[in-house]
Order: structure tokens, then sequence, then C-alpha cells
């Protein structure tokens, strides 16, 4: 075991190869259907929204997929990432556990969205895309797709849901300073939009709804513009796996090997990119770590959600997945991980867990901003509001080994810092922040709206 306290890998380190946990899953992937006629969508209609590149990433089985060359060099600019050991915070809490984590927080943007931003506006510039649409929660996502847009020359318009619009300024001003057009969601500028505001003109918006106006820019712009997704998808999920494929490395230069290995999940992709290179070690090498993705009480999709059907966003335009869901008419409450808000998880992530490969637990937020500050105060990062999560069951992990007297190798991933988190943190300190516990009875409610499948399709 080394004495170190950064492991840092050299450029040459960085990886060559995305990890694809689809050729390795023991569960059948699920058929993705058309929100219309609930059938198997064909590439025809995704091709409306997506490059073919992105199509074929997204339905391969193959183990490894090249990382192009111009993807690496941008990569460059940030990875690969540290991996620390959390001396400091060790010795806080007392604990006889060792706990790493992988820094993403150090990319341009602050977070891990660079990961997949980069090579999905690398692989539009190849296929003539002139613009791009997205949605964005807490603004890491636009701001991520922002800066890669801007990079390859293509322009960029972004649905910022209302409700983060109206709390995160700042991270408007800095998609704005990439060259991107931001709009408040639920915005007049789809029809989507203008109907929600008619009914409702202070709908503080979801990210489901932000997801349907990017999607409907996208499909009515005749093939000009193209949609992007920064979560939840096989290929998203799939770019993110640098991040675990560097710390499978920089576990080995610490010698040793992690009992556990932690993430946050709004829609599963920081998780999976650190998680499912080590899953791999699981079902391949006979390793035995456990995975736990952590969520809030008050999006609590894995750990009280159903396992079935429904949209993947509110307006029902976006494909039918099979995933945990809180039903897509889901509206969260207004807690601070906006990033963590999407009613639904990542359909590989999904059916992992169903089988039991993957655990879940729900955390509340004044306790996860209990776990930021600690964690400011020992390792002087202050953490985004979503990653907490993954800081607060890190820390229980270590109470818990200490309560055991154990030895136990923790391994979380830092998926953002919080800089412009600051009026969380203000709430925070001023002993403002609630805890909210999302309704089983409410989730109950909402099924009753999920598309009618027939068994048949799937
Ligand atoms: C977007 C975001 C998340 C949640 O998204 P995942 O796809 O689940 O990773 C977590 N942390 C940060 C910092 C984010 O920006």
């Amino acid at each position: 075991m080394s004495d170190q306290t950064r492991f840092t890998l050299n450029e040459t380190d960085l990886p060559k190869q995305w990890y694809n946990v689809l050729a390795d899953s023991p569960m059948p992937p699920q058929p993705v259907l058309h929100p219309g006629t609930m059938k198997p969508v064909t590439p025809d209609f995704l091709s409306v929204i997506f490059p073919m590149e992105i199509i074929m990433q997204e339905v391969s089985t193959d183990r490894f997929i090249d990382i192009p060359e111009e993807v690496r060099e941008i990569y460059k600019l940030y990875r690969p990432t540290p991996l620390v050991r959390a001396r400091r915070l060790e010795k806080a809490l007392g604990t006889p556990a060792h706990i790493y984590f992988k820094n993403e927080s150090v990319s341009p943007v602050g977070s891990h969205k660079p990961n997949t931003a980069i090579p999905q506006a690398f692989y539009n510039k190849v296929a003539g895309t002139k613009a791009m649409t997205t949605e964005t929660g807490a603004g890491q996502w636009g701001a991520a797709l922002s800066m890669a847009c801007n990079f390859f020359g293509m322009d960029l318009e972004v649905y910022m849901v209302k409700v983060s619009y109206n709390q995160k300024p700042y991270r408007r001003i800095f998609m704005e300073t990439y060259g991107a057009q931001v709009f408040a969601s639920p915005s007049d500028s789809t029809d989507y939009g203008r109907t929600l505001l008619a009914k409702d003109p202070n709908n503080n918006g979801s990210l489901g709804i932000a997801i349907s106006e990017a999607v409907e820019v996208a499909a009515k712009s005749g093939g000009v513009k193209k949609y992007s997704l920064g979560s939840v998808l096989n290929h998203v999920l799939m770019h993110q796996t640098v991040i675990g494929e560097e710390a499978l490395k920089q576990m080995d230069l610490a010698g040793e090997y992690p009992d556990v290995v932690i993430g946050c999940v709004g829609g599963g992709s920081n998780f999976a990119g650190l998680a499912y290179p080590f899953l791999r070690q699981n079902l391949k090498d006979g390793q035995r770590t456990r995975l736990v993705a952590v969520e809030p009480t008050a999006t609590p999709s894995l750990t009280k959600g159903v396992y079935t059907f429904d949209y993947g966003d509110s307006a029902r335009m976006a494909p039918i997945v099979k995933m945990y869901t809180l039903g897509h008419t889901f509206i969260p409450a207004g807690i601070h991980a906006g990033g963590l808000r999407y009613h639904g998880m990542a359909p590989s992530l999904s059916a992992l867990y169903d089988a039991g490969y993957i655990e879940a637990v729900a955390v509340p937020q004044v306790r996860t901003f209990e776990a930021a500050v600690m964690f400011t105060r020992s390792e002087g990062i202050l953490p985004a509001p979503e990653s907490a999560h993954a800081i607060r069951a890190a820390i229980d992990e270590a109470l818990d080994a200490k309560a055991k007297g154990e030895k136990r190798v923790i391994l979380f991933n830092l998926s953002g810092h919080g800089h412009f988190d600051m009026m969380a943190y203000q709430q925070y300190l001023a002993g403002e922040l609630e805890d909210y516990e999302y309704p089983a009875e409410a989730v109950a409610e909402a099924m009753k709206d999920l598309p009618q499948v027939e068994m048949m399709a799937a």
C-alpha cells in the first residue's frame, strides 16, 4: 500500500477505449419503443434527432469502442483526473477505513459531463450537424455541451429548467460565454412550452419538460439541428467509463482495491462511468466490489420507483424505455441537487439493479449538506450538492466500518464542485434547508399514466 495522497497518471495513460457494459451485462437489453406506436424504434426515428454514429454506439454490444484522437486531444485539457486518498476526512471520522475519491471536478466546467459532451459534439460535427439542442437542470450539462459545441464550431440552444434558470444565473452566463443560447423552460419558443405556459404561467419546469422542448426543436428542424442528452442513454454511460478505467489503474498505484464503489445518481452516468469497469472486474475477474448508487429521498427512482416501461420525457415525445421510474408526470420538489431530479434511471443501470448487481440508497438533503461541509473543511474542495450524496454514503460506509472495527476500502466519485451552488450552501448554513421524502402514494398515482405497452412488444 502506498503512502501517497494523490495518484496521478500521465497523458499517455489516458484510456484509448470506452467500455461498453452491454457486452458483459447478464441481462439482455430491453427494446426501446416508439412513443406513438409503442413498437421498437427504428434507426430512422432516432436519426431525426441523433447522428448515425451515436445511434450505432447506442445499440452496440462491442466490449470496447475506440475513442477518436480528436476527442482524446480535448480530454487532455483535464484528463487523466486525479485519484485522491481523503486522509484528512478519514482522520476527522476516526475511521480505520481508507477513503479514495476520483476528482472529476477538475474539468474546465467543473464536472464529469464533458466526458460525453466532447464525443457527442465531435460525432455531430463529423456528421455535418449545424446546431445542437439540449436541456439542462442545474446547468452542468448545458455548460459542458456549450464548451464542446464551441470547440467544434457549432451553435447550441439550451432549455434550462426554470427553477434553476432563476436560482443559478451565473451558470446561464457561463453557457452564454461559450456562445450558447439559453431559454428558461417551459419557454414560449416551442409548441409544448407554449401549451404548458398557457395552463400555468408559473410552471417551474422539470428535466422531463426541458427534454421535450429540446427534442421538439431538433425534430422540427428538418435535420439542421440535432439533439443531445447528457445522461441515461447507453452511449452516454459508455463515454463516462474513462473515469473507471483510469481509477482501476490508480487504485493499482495505491496498492489497494475497493471493497465498495459509490456514486450519486441522477440519470446514472457518473456512477456508471466509475462503477462499470469495476463491475466488469466483478463479472470477469472474480472481484466482489459492492457498487452503491446514491439518490436523494426527494427523487428516489431506484429505491421507491417501479421497474417498467415509461416515457423518457413529460410530453411523451421521447422513446419509451424499461427503467426504474417515478412516472413521467413527476414534478420534483425544489431541492438543490438539480442534477438528480430526473424521473427515471438509465436502462442498463436499472436492469443491473433489478438483478442485484448494484445496490442503492436514498439520503435526505440536510444530512447530505452536513457531509458536504465536512468534506469541504477536511479536504478543501467544496462539492456539488449532487456529489455530496456520494460523500454522504461514503462517510456512512466509513462510520459503519469504524463501528465494526473493519478496514474497508471505499472509492467514490466526486462528480463535480459546487462553486455555482452558493445559494444552497447559504441556505444550509442559515439552517433553512429542509428534508423532503417523496411519498410512495405519489409514485402509485403516477403509475396510472404509464404507457400501455403490450408485453408482446417487449
Ligand atoms: C449532472 C450531474 C450529476 C447527475 O447526473 P448523472 O448522469 O447521474 O451523473 C451528478 N453530479 C454532477 C456534478 C452533475 O453535474
